[in-house]
């Protein structure tokens, strides 16, 4: 999942503590992992997210701009088809995909 560019303090993020032994600091807003230590004092002192780029958020990314797989082989330099194939669920999202989503959320 998406979500805008944002800077949280230790205070504000969400801190999980797994086995009893680590401590793990995470966007409240996503759950991504930023990082790992023995003690909540070991932590960093702040976080910046934009969480992770899903095959949910190419979905509406294209639905919302009102982008066709052709519209998108057009800007990229590719084959529709290419398009189709290089997004599918299966496999991870390419680099150039990353990018468009990024841009779109900031
Ligand atoms: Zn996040």
């Amino acid at each position: 999942m998406l979500h805008t560019l944002t800077e949280y303090t230790k205070e504000e993020a969400y801190i999980e503590r797994v086995n009893g032994v680590l401590y793990f600091l995470k966007c409240p807003q996503c759950g991504t992992e930023h990082g790992s230590a023995m003690s909540p004092d070991l932590l960093p002192d702040s976080l910046t997210c934009f969480g992770s780029p899903t095959h949910e958020d190419w979905v509406k990314y294209k639905k919302e701009r009102g982008l066709t797989n052709l519209d998108i082989a057009t800007i990229v330099g590719i084959t529709p088809e290419s398009v189709k194939n290089q997004t599918a669920p299966s496999k991870s999202l390419p680099k150039w995909v990353v990018t468009m989503l990024y841009e779109w959320k900031m």
